[in-house]
């Protein structure tokens, strides 16, 4: 998955929102699959993402690093 900057001008595709396109946010190989979404919704999203995505999840990561060392 990746996110590029996209002046398409088209509508951002979440519900309500009538900004144009600013980002296009890429699934697959086909284009026609892309998330395309407003700076202010991937702000939003953004937002949203650090309150489920929390600092013990990091650390949980890093005690499975840990581990992964150990079995070598
Ligand atoms: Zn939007």
């Amino acid at each position: 998955m990746e996110i590029k900057k996209n002046d398409l001008k088209i509508k951002c595709d979440i519900m309500g929102c009538k900004n144009l396109v600013n980002y296009s946010v890429s699934t697959s190989d086909n284009p026609r699959n892309n998330l395309n979404i407003c700076e202010s919704c991937l702000k939003e999203l953004h937002k949203q993402f650090s309150k489920v995505v929390t600092p013990k999840s990091i650390k949980n990561i890093y005690q499975k690093g840990g581990l992964n060392e150990k079995n070598k």
